[in-house]
C-alpha cells in the first residue's frame, strides 16, 4: 500500500507557476479582448502592446555599515500620446521590469479612462525597504531619482507614490530633481507633503475613489451599502481609507487581511480602532476583539463586497470559485488574473476593475500638478467635489459601454480608454 501523500502546507506562489502569464502577459490578454471593439483604430493596436520607453538603472548606495549595495531600478513610459507620462514608484522586493511595464500600461488605460491629460508610466526599485534605515532609504531614493532624471520632468513624466513609497519619499525626489536642475520644480512629482506643493485630499484620494465608484456600482446592482458586509485585503493608504468610508456609510467591515495576517469579526470590526492599531504596529496582527483566520480562509469569508487593495494576482483560478461577494472592487493594480475574471463573470460577480476603481489617486495627482503649475491651491472641499464628479462621470460612461456591448466593466473601461489613446495617436500621426 502506498503511504498517503502528505498535504503540502504551502502552495506554490502564483508568480512561480509555469503557466503564469505574469503582469505584462495579463495586460496583453486584456488588450486582445478589446481589439474587436476598436473599429478603425485597431490599426494602431500595436502601440498598446509596446512600451514607448523603458529605462533600467543601477542604484548603488553606501549602507550604514560602510559597505556598498546595488539595487536595480526601473522607469517605464508606456504611452505619452495624450500627455506626459504619469504613474507611481514602488519599492518592493518582487519588482521586475515586466511588472513595471504592466503597471505603466495600466496607468495609460487608467488616465485615459478618467480623461486626465496624461499618458502612462511607472517606476520601481527591487528592494525590501523595511531592511533599510531612514538614511539608506533617502540615499537610495535620491540616487534613483538622479538616474531616472534623464527622462522625468514636470512636462515629461511625473512620478508619485505607490506601494511602500510616501510623501517623504516624494519630497526627496522633488528636492533631488530640483537640485540637479538648479531650480525648485514642485511639479516633477505628485503626492508631496502639503507644505511642499502637495494637494489637500491626495492622501485619501485613492480610497475615496474606490468608495465613490463602489457606491455607484452597488446602486446599479440594488446592493444596500448600509447593510453590506465588506472584506478588504490590504489596509494601507487604499484599503484603510476605503474601509473607513464604507464603515462610515454603515457597512460592516467583517474581514481584513494584510502582510501580518487575517482578522475577522462577524459583527464588524471597529475600523477607527483598527486604523490606529495598524498605524502603531504596522499591520493588523495582534488586533484585539477579532478572530484570527488562516490566510487562505480569507477567500471564503461571507461578504457582499470584496476589496483587494494590496498586490497583483491575488484572485486566481485557485480561489475565484470560492468568493462569496457580489461585487469586487479592485483597489490594487492587477489583483485579478484573466482566468479568475472569467470565473467571476460566469458566476455573476461584478468586478469593478483597477483601471477605474483606483483612479482617484491619479485624479487628485492631476489636481496637484495643475495647482503646482498655477501656484494657486484649492480647498479640500473643492478637491473632493471635483474628484467625485470625475469618478462618477467616468463610471457612468463605462457602465453604458458595458451595457451597449454586453461586455465586462474591465473590457468596457479598456474600450473607452484605448479609443481615447489611439485617437490621440492617430491625430498626432507618425513621426517623421
Ligand atoms: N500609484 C498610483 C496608481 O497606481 C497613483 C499614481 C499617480 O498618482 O501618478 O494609480
Amino acid at each position: 500500500m502506498t503511504p498517503a501523500m502528505s498535504t503540502p502546507t504551502q502552495t506554490i506562489p502564483s508568480y512561480l507557476q509555469a503557466d503564469n502569464l505574469g503582469p505584462w502577459g495579463i495586460y496583453l490578454k486584456q488588450v486582445d479582448r478589446v481589439v474587436p471593439y476598436l473599429g478603425h483604430l485597431a490599426r494602431w493596436q500595436e502601440t498598446l502592446r509596446r512600451p514607448k520607453r523603458a529605462l533600467i538603472v543601477d542604484v548603488p548606495i553606501q549602507l550604514d555599515n560602510g559597505t556598498v549595495a546595488h539595487f536595480e531600478g526601473y522607469r517605464v513610459q508606456h504611452n505619452t500620446s495624450r500627455g506626459p507620462g504619469k504613474g507611481g514608484v514602488r519599492f518592493h522586493q518582487d519588482v521586475t521590469l515586466s511588472e513595471v511595464m504592466a503597471l505603466s500600461a495600466w496607468m495609460s488605460i487608467k488616465n485615459a479612462a478618467v480623461n486626465v491629460p496624461f499618458g502612462g508610466a511607472k517606476g520601481g526599485i527591487r528592494v525590501d525597504p523595511k531592511t533599510l534605515s531612514l538614511g539608506e532609504l533617502e540615499r537610495m531614493t535620491r540616487r534613483y531619482t538622479s538616474e531616472i532624471g534623464i527622462i522625468i520632468g514636470p512636462t515629461k513624466d511625473i512620478p508619485a507614490p505607490d506601494v511602500n513609497t510616501n510623501e517623504q519619499i516624494m519630497a526627496w525626489m522633488m528636492d533631488t530633481y530640483s537640485m540637479n536642475e538648479g531650480s525648485t520644480n514642485t511639479g516633477v512629482v505628485t503626492g508631496k507633503p502639503v507644505d511642499l506643493g502637495g494637494s489637500l485630499g491626495r492622501r485619501d484620494a485613492t480610497g475615496r475613489g474606490v468608495y465613490t465608484v463602489g457606491v455607484e456600482a452597488a446602486n446599479h446592482m440594488g446592493l444596500d451599502i448600509s447593510r453590506a458586509r465588506v472584506a478588504i485585503q490590504g489596509f494601507g493608504n487604499v484599503g484603510g481609507v476605503a474601509g473607513r468610508l464604507f464603515s462610515e456609510a454603515g457597512a460592516r467591515v467583517v474581514a481584513v487581511q494584510d502582510h501580518g495576517g487575517t482578522i475577522y469579526r462577524d459583527a464588524g470590526l471597529d475600523v477607527p480602532a483598527l486604523l490606529a492599531h495598524v498605524a502603531a504596529h504596522g499591520s493588523v496582527a495582534g488586533f484585539e476583539s477579532a478572530e484570527v483566520l488562516e490566510n487562505d480562509q480569507f477567500w471564503d469569508v461571507d461578504c457582499d463586497i470584496l476589496i483587494p487593495a494590496a498586490l497583483e494576482q491575488q484572485i486566481t483560478a485557485a480561489n475565484a470559485s470560492r468568493i462569496k461577494a457580489r461585487l469586487v472592487i479592485e483597489g490594487a493594480n492587477g489583483p485579478t488574473t484573466p482566468e479568475a475574471d472569467d470565473i467571476l463573470a460566469d458566476r455573476g460577480i461584478l468586478v469593478l476593475p483597477d483601471v477605474i476603481a483606483n483612479a482617484g489617486g491619479v485624479t487628485v495627482s492631476y489636481f496637484e500638478w495643475v495647482q503646482d503649475f498655477s501656484s494657486f491651491f484649492w480647498s479640500e472641499d473643492d478637491i473632493n467635489a471635483r474628484l467625485v464628479r470625475i469618478m462618477k462621470e467616468a463610471f457612468a460612461g463605462i457602465w453604458q459601454v458595458a451595457q451597449d456591448n454586453k461586455v465586462t466593466l474591465r473590457t468596457a473601461t479598456f474600450i473607452v480608454a484605448c479609443k481615447r489613446i489611439l485617437h490621440a495617436r492617430e491625430l498626432r500621426g507618425l513621426y517623421p
